[in-house]
C-alpha cells in the first residue's frame, strides 16, 4: 500500500505544485494493489472547515489527466461552500476507475485512505459513486457524508432561483418556460417543480428511458434544447457544455441550472453576455446540494434547510442587482467576490 502527500513530491515525472491548477494546500495519493485501488485525494482550503466534496469513479487517459481533475474540482467546492454558506473548505476525490470494478473491498480500502488522512477532508458522492457506496464507505469510516441523496435539496435551491429571477422580471411562472438539459436526478426533479407551478417545461436527455419518464410526467421532449423558444436554460446533466456552438443556437434569457462548470471556458461568459444572455454562474445555483448534505451535521432541520435553500435564490437577485448596477456580469463578480 502506498499512502503519501504529494504536493511538493515529482511523482508520476510531474511536480505537482507546479500544475497550472495547483492552488490547493494539499494532494494526497492513494494506492492498494490488492485491490486494484489508485485514488487522489485533493484539499484546496480549509480556510472554512474540513474539506469537503464528492469522490469521482471515472476513466483517466492517465496520472495527469486524473490530477487534472481533481485540481479543478476541489476549487469548484470551496466556490461552491461559500456560496452555499457553510463551514466547509473544498476537496475532492477520485478513483482511477480503467478497467477494475468498484468492489466492496476497493470501497473499504478508499474508506482506509479517507482515515489515514484524518478527517482534513470529508467524502461524498459524485459521478460513479452512488450514495448506496458511500454509505457502504461509512461503515469503515467517519469521514463521509452518507445520509441524504442531495439531488432533491439540489433542485430545490434551482428552481427557487428560477422562480424569484423570473418574479424579479416581472415574469409569472405559470407564463414562463424552461428547458431542462438532463432528465437525471437533478434534472427530472426540478422539471417536477416546475410543472407543479404550471411552466411550460422542456426536456432532453441522451438516455431514452429517463425522456419516456419524464413526458408521463408532463415535460416537453427536446431534441436540441438549445433552439427551444424557453425563458430559462437549465443545464443539469454535464459540464462544457456553454461553448460557441450551443451559445449561437440560444435565445434564452437566462441560464439557470444544476451541472458542475458549465462555461466551456471563462470567455463564454462573455459570449453570452454580448447576446444578453444572463448567466447565473452554476457554483452559486447548484449549492443545494451541499446544504442538504450537511444538514445533519450542521443540525439543521428541514425548516432550516429551506431557509438556506431560499437563500441562494436572494443571493442570486442580489448578484443581478450589483451585476446592473456596476455593468459587470454575474459570473464576474461572483468569482471576483468569491476570490476576495
Ligand atoms: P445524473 O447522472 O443523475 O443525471 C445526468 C443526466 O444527464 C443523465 O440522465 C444523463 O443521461 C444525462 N445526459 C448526459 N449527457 C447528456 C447530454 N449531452 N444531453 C442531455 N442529457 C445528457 O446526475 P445528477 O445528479 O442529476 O447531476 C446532474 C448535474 O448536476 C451534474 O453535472 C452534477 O455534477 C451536477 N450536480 C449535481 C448535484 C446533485 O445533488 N446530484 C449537486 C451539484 C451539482
Amino acid at each position: 500500500m502506498i499512502f503519501k502527500e504529494i504536493s511538493n513530491n515529482t511523482f508520476d515525472g510531474l511536480i505537482v505544485r507546479e500544475h497550472s491548477e495547483y492552488n490547493h494546500e494539499k494532494v494526497y495519493y492513494y494506492e492498494d494493489p490488492g485491490v486494484s485501488l489508485k485514488s487522489l485525494v485533493a484539499i484546496h482550503s480549509t480556510k472554512h472547515g474540513p474539506a469537503i466534496g464528492g469522490c469521482r469513479f471515472k476513466n483517466y487517459d492517465n496520472f495527469l489527466d486524473g490530477l487534472n481533475d481533481v485540481l479543478r474540482l476541489s476549487r469548484g467546492m470551496t466556490e461552491k461552500n461559500i456560496a452555499a454558506d457553510v463551514p466547509f473548505g473544498g476537496g475532492k476525490a477520485i478513483i482511477f476507475a480503467n478497467g477494475i470494478n468498484k468492489s466492496h473491498d476497493l470501497l473499504k480500502s478508499f474508506a482506509n485512505f479517507l482515515n489515514l488522512i484524518k478527517g482534513e477532508y470529508i467524502s461524498a458522492e459524485d459521478i460513479g459513486i452512488t450514495l448506496e457506496d458511500i454509505q457502504f464507505v461509512g461503515n469503515f469510516t467517519d469521514h463521509v457524508f452518507n445520509n441524504v441523496d442531495p439531488s432533491s435539496y439540489t433542485a430545490r435551491g434551482i428552481f427557487y432561483s428560477i422562480k424569484e429571477v423570473l418574479e424579479m422580471h416581472n415574469i409569472p411562472l405559470s407564463e414562463a418556460s424552461v428547458g431542462i438539459q438532463g432528465a437525471g436526478n437533478v434534472g427530472f426533479k426540478l422539471s417536477t417543480l416546475l410543472l407543479k407551478e404550471g411552466v411550460k417545461t422542456y426536456i432532453s436527455d441522451t438516455d431514452q428511458q429517463k425522456l419516456i419518464i419524464a413526458e408521463e410526467g408532463g415535460c416537453i421532449i427536446s431534441k436540441d434544447i438549445f433552439l427551444e423558444k424557453m425563458n430559462v436554460f437549465a443545464p443539469c446533466a454535464v459540464g462544457g457544455i456553454l461553448d460557441e456552438l450551443n451559445i449561437s443556437k440560444l435565445s434564452a434569457s437566462f441560464v439557470i441550472g444544476g451541472a458542475n462548470n458549465q462555461l466551456l471556458n471563462p470567455s463564454m461568459d462573455t459570449l453570452l453576455r454580448k447576446k444578453n444572455i444572463i448567466y447565473i454562474p452554476d457554483a452559486m445555483i447548484n449549492a443545494g446540494g451541499v446544504i442538504g448534505l450537511t444538514k445533519d451535521i450542521l443540525n439543521r432541520n428541514e425548516d432550516d434547510v429551506d431557509h438556506e435553500l431560499r437563500a441562494i435564490a436572494e443571493r442570486v437577485c442580489k448578484l443581478l442587482e450589483r451585476s446592473l448596477m456596476l455593468d459587470k456580469s454575474p459570473y464576474e463578480l461572483f468569482m471576483s467576490e468569491i476570490i476576495n
